[in-house]
């Protein structure tokens, strides 16, 4: 399976699933249906499925539009989200199996950033997984329908596949939220050796995904909650902090929605 990131609207990826062998194809996370076609149509690919990670717009506003191009296309999203996630056929529960282009996939129910979002992994040719706006490089999504406990919860689903899962998130945010991480650990190497790498990638407009499980356990600050460091920069500035995870990782939330 070959995996292309398209780049969306202002900062988003979605993500065409390729067999390079018989051109099937399938998008992750349609926010426009233009950009999507040309580019299915310019590969001559043959496009069966959409999965929808979860149902803000900058996630779904293709799908209206694709169905009606490609009548009969599969839409995977969210069960938690039947009303929300437009044109959806094939609704899925946590752990649930699902095949697209002839790849067994399984749906991961990760809520907080929204109460329905998935992942999508894929342990054929990867490991891969789609983490939508739950998962960025260096960060987590804002919890707009979830709590501190929630995320956490989720992303140690996330953090539970293999090291070497490669991680594709929903869009490029990964060197702001790089300046972030090094901000509260200043002493942590591989933050400062990925902070320069993703700035060079970034001057020459190269996407910066995907990232790995593994290199998310060691610079991403909301898989750290744990790191002494971490723990030092924010009761420096918070004394009163208490030193349990929940807390770090919520104060940590919060921090970033003003960095
Ligand atoms: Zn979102
Ligand atoms: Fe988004």
């Amino acid at each position: 399976m070959e995996i292309v990131p398209v780049p969306l609207l202002s900062d988003n990826y979605g993500y065409l699933l390729i067999d390079p062998d018989n051109k099937r194809a399938a998008i992750v996370d349609c926010s426009e249906a233009a950009p999507v076609l040309a580019e299915v149509t310019r590969r001559g690919l043959r496009l069966e499925a959409i999965l929808s990670t979860h149902h803000h717009y900058d996630h779904i506003g293709g799908n209206e539009e694709v169905a009606r191009a490609i009548p009969g296309i599969r839409v995977l999203g969210s069960r938690a989200d039947l009303q929300r996630v437009p044109a959806l056929t094939d609704p899925l529960a946590d752990g649930e199996e699902l095949e697209v282009i002839g790849r067994r996939g399984r749906a991961l129910f990760i809520p907080a950033h929204t109460s329905g979002h998935l992942a999508y992994f894929f342990a054929q040719d990867g490991p891969d997984v789609f983490t939508g706006d739950t998962l960025f490089a260096a960060r987590c999504g804002r919890l707009f329908e979830g709590s501190p406990a929630q995320m956490m919860q989720s992303l140690a689903k996330l953090a539970a596949l293999p090291d070497a899962t490669r991680v594709w998130c929903g869009h490029e945010y990964t060197e702001k939220n790089l300046r972030f991480a090094h901000h509260l650990e200043p002493a942590n190497a591989d933050i400062a050796a990925k902070l320069a790498r993703v700035e060079a990638q970034r001057k020459e407009g190269r996407p910066t995904v995907p990232s790995t499980i593994g290199e998310e356990k060691r610079t991403n600050p909301f898989l750290r909650s744990e790191s002494a460091e971490l723990r030092r920069t924010l009761h420096e500035r918070f004394p009163e902090l208490p030193n349990d995870a929940v807390a770090v990782f919520a104060k940590t939330r919060e921090l970033k929605d003003n960095f």
